[in-house]
């Protein structure tokens, strides 16, 4: 793929980036790796300021950061805010929490004194998508900036500007050389970096396809990896859920950043008691938004797809299901090829035998299914080659969080939208990949946890 930005909202080219060459990237792994070496003799903390510095710059540059991400890949001005300042407590809370984290764990054992330690293992490929091009950096970064895991990362080829823009930074608040670097490289050059033995892990976040090919490259360089992939989140509504407090997140949970979340709730599964009403309050949610536009317009309420390419794919997934007997319950679908915008859409009727039930959506799409109970909704919710998080709304809490347990997925909010925070771990089980990036999991994924065992009784 050519790196290039372009403007979703009006199709223009506003920057086209040539690839990183073989010698480049040879450099950048020696200066990761030579940074590697130092890094292993040093203490976590030494590493905290100038992530705390990173965080300052993130804050402090704020608005031209959102405007990289929103020119190249079109969304809301105001969540691409909202994306840097996360990126900053991200980077925050690792600078000053990583030392605590990564204290040595005591082992009883009956040989005598054990520890588990926590050391860094090596530079960390990080191959990331478009749909949050900070967020998805600092996601992998911080843990392992910290960690003394230096990385190197591959941004999707339409986000190239957001690569740049972060290594810009890491350079501007003084990293050392080698603790972050953005190339552009094909996907036969990821295949060399792969195989690198200074390279010791891969992170991934993107699609099943892609997933499963890298994440074998990796794994035949006996690499680790971790793979983010796509979702197909459930959001159940229980007979006794407050359905005005799921009022206030059920548009947001299919509409925001355009619907191109992973974790967002693409299907709605609602008991029989309450299916109607919360039908009803979905449409409501989605005829909500009115101004289509420019994401630069803070008025604008719902952004374009991320290129006229993603849109072609979506209305073509919309009609493969019209076709196999799903209704459009609500909305027009636009098929217009001269624009990524894309109005919301419900779909209902939705049968197992159509393809619709097991693709992941990635628009302002939502599902909606009727099921008779609780035992219904998770029997269906699991009915998915996904299993990346999810939403349960339930009266009782505790009860709500039951269901949750039964739901085969990475993480599960009860009366809550998805929030990412920086100490929770995120990640899915099925074909939503493996691993977990964020929390304790996440700051250890790259880590060799490596055991001290002393002797202190004498040999027997
Ligand atoms: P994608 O096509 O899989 O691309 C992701 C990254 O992989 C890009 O950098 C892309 O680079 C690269 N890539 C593509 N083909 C490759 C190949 N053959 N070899 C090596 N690298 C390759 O994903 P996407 O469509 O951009 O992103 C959307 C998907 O990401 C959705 O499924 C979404 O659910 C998922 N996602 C998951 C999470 C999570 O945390 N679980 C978070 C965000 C998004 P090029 O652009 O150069 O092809």
């Amino acid at each position: 793929m050519a790196y290039a930005s372009t403007n979703p909202f009006n199709n223009e080219v506003l920057k086209r980036y040539d690839n990183t060459s073989d010698e480049e990237i040879e450099t950048a792994i020696a200066q990761g790796h030579h940074l590697y070496q130092t890094w292993r003799n040093d203490d976590v903390s030494s590493r905290s300021r100038k992530l705390n510095d990173l965080a300052d710059y993130f804050t402090e540059h704020i608005d031209d950061l959102a405007r990289v991400m929103t020119l190249e890949m079109g969304k809301l001005i105001g969540e691409a805010k909202e994306e840097i300042a996360l990126s900053a407590h991200i980077a925050h809370y690792y600078a000053n929490n990583a030392d605590d984290m990564l204290k040595p764990k005591p082992i009883t054992t009956a040989i005598g004194s054990a520890e588990v330690i926590y050391r860094p293992t090596g530079v960390i490929m990080s191959v990331e998508p478009w749909n949050f091009p900070f967020y998805q950096i600092i996601r992998v970064f911080a843990p392992n900036y910290m960690a003394g895991n230096p990385v190197i990362l591959k941004h999707a080829s339409i986000t190239p500007g957001s690569g740049l823009a972060f290594e810009q930074a890491v350079h501007a608040v003084g990293m050392p050389t080698g603790s972050f670097k953005n190339i552009f490289a094909t996907h036969e050059q990821l295949e060399h970096i792969l195989a690198d033995k200074r390279i010791t892990g891969l992170a991934f976040t993107g699609s099943e396809k892609v997933g499963a090919v890298i994440g074998g490259e990796a794994a035949s360089n006996l690499k680790k990896s971790t793979l983010e992939l796509g979702g197909n989140d459930p959001l159940i509504v229980l007979d006794d859920a407050d359905l005005s407090e799921l009022n206030k997140i059920i548009g947001d949970s299919r509409l925001a950043n355009a619907g191109q979340v992973c974790v967002s709730s693409k299907r709605l599964i609602v008991t029989e008691a309450n299916y109607a009403t919360v039908l009803d309050m979905y449409k409501t949610a989605f005829a909500k938004i009115q101004k289509v536009g420019d994401p630069l317009d803070p008025k604008t309420q719902l952004a374009p797809l991320s290129s006229v390419k993603a849109k072609r794919h979506l209305v073509k997934q919309v009609n493969a299901a019209l076709e196999n007997g799903a209704t459009l319950a609500f909305g027009t679908l636009d098929t217009d090829e001269n624009t990524a915008h894309f109005m919301p859409i419900i779909l209902t009727n939705v049968t197992e035998d159509n393809p619709a039930f097991k693709e992941e959506f990635f628009g302002p799409v939502g599902m909606v299914f009727e099921v008779a109970d609780e035992h219904a909704a998770i029997d269906l919710a699991n009915n998915s080659n996904y299993g990346l998080s999810g939403i349960v709304f339930a009266g009782d809490a505790d009860h709500g969080a039951e269901v949750a347990a039964q739901l085969e997925t990475g993480s599960v909010y009860v009366n809550y939208f998805n929030d990412t925070l920086p100490e929770l771990p995120f990640g899915g089980v099925k074909n939503s990949g493996y691993g977990r990036e964020l929390g304790d999991e996440g700051i250890k994924e790259f880590m060799n946890h490596e055991l001290i065992v002393k002797r202190t009784k004498p040999i027997a």
